[in-house]
């Protein structure tokens, strides 16, 4: 908890003041428990709290948390009655789903805060905002604003390759600033404009306006490898730890797990540990990452099953049962980062090792 403020406040060091921020909470707060994720940002004086769903936004509400909430995809609008009851805050990226939402409001009664969401080259959802569909889309925009029901409280965008291409960037956001104004000239200004995800909070801070809405840095991990850890302090929230279920002494020859892709080269002292795919340990580590104990690496024989894998301690005498292995973390004498590990073919990204550390993973909090 204490690396979530220490990345809460490196970033909030970035944004000058009276700048917003939404804290990302989304995907049980990127793998870490969203509760206690979300109250930690509440205490530390966050402003918003984003998250995907209806049903993420209900469970925070459940839990006490009083910030305002944006759902940012897709809420049948026939939900908008609980949207309303809940006081949550809804994406709305089209004319056509504004109305559904104020017909559904004005049946149920009360009043449903929204921001309109611009597609400015996501192509995922939003208000077309091509420079061909300016004009049309500022009137759709405006139109939706205006509907009963509906409080339209902010307006935003979300960046594609913020993490990669300044000229893309760029783009959409000119594309943004341009539909702001087309919009604030018929008539209606908003009061949150945003669209500083984790890459442009730490890239571009001409793109914060009225608030920026970073996640995966928040858990202290760069949006790509390329980016430079020079740019924020950051420090990962979560380790991800084992211990040992048992040292075993096999002799040479033998073939270790599933299909045997491993055969033992020496006679080996193996410990099993009880982490597996079932647990989000990813089948694609076999033969390929280890583990760390007490700095050391033991690295991981054959396949990875779905609750057990097979470490080389035959170097590392004094593992035994019930030894702590470091799985993802570092223990100051080694590291093994989320991001090595993703960086393992089939790579992936931080962002889904995480995301898909499991339920029966305990989370334990310090
Ligand atoms: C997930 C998401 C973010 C945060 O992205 P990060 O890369 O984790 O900072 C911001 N805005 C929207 C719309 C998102 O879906």
């Amino acid at each position: 908890m204490e690396k979530l403020a220490h990345n809460y406040h490196a970033l909030r060091g970035l944004t000058p003041y009276g700048t917003k921020f939404m804290g990302l909470v989304k995907a049980d707060g990127y793998g870490h428990g969203a509760v206690p994720m979300a109250k930690k940002l509440e205490e530390l004086g966050a402003d918003y709290l984003g998250v995907a769903s209806l049903d993420e936004a209900i469970e925070l509400r459940e839990a006490g948390l009083k910030l305002p909430i944006l759902i940012l995809g897709c809420t049948p609008a026939l939900y908008a009655g609980e949207l309303v009851q809940y006081n949550i805050t809804q994406a709305c990226y089209d004319l056509e789903y504004a109305k559904a939402l104020s017909a559904q409001v004005q049946k149920g009664g009360g009043e449903l805060c929204i921001h309109i969401q611009c597609d400015t080259g996501m192509t995922r959802l939003g208000f077309l905002c091509q420079e061909d569909c300016q004009d049309r889309s500022a009137r759709e925009i405006l139109e939706a604003v205006k509907l009963p029901g509906l409080k339209a409280e902010g307006i935003f965008t979300h960046f594609a390759q913020s993490d990669t291409s300044e000229e893309a960037t760029m783009v959409q956001f000119d594309r943004f600033l341009a539909i702001i104004e087309k919009v604030k000239a018929l008539g209606y200004t908003f009061s949150l404009r945003h669209c500083a995800n984790s890459a442009a909070t730490l890239l571009y801070p001409a793109t914060y306006l009225d608030m920026v809405r970073p996640g995966i840095v928040l858990y202290g991990h760069l949006p790509d490898v390329s980016m430079d850890p020079g740019l924020c302090d950051l420090q990962p929230v979560l380790e991800l730890k084992s211990r040992v279920g048992t040292v075993r002494q096999v002799p040479a020859g033998a073939q270790v797990s599933y299909g045997g892709t491993f055969t033992l080269a020496r006679d080996s002292r193996l410990a099993v540990l009880p982490v597996g795919y079932g647990d989000g340990y990813r089948r694609a580590f076999s033969n390929q990452l280890s583990v760390l104990f007490d700095g050391q690496k033991a690295p991981i024989l054959g396949r990875v099953c779905m609750d057990m894998c097979m470490v080389d301690v035959t170097d590392i005498p004094e593992v035994e049962e019930g030894s702590v292995a470091i799985l993802y973390g570092s223990d100051g004498k080694g590291e093994q980062s989320v991001e090595m590990a993703a960086s393992l073919p089939p790579a992936t990204i931080s962002y889904e090792l995480l995301v898909t550390i499991t339920k029966r993973i305990p989370r334990v909090y310090l």
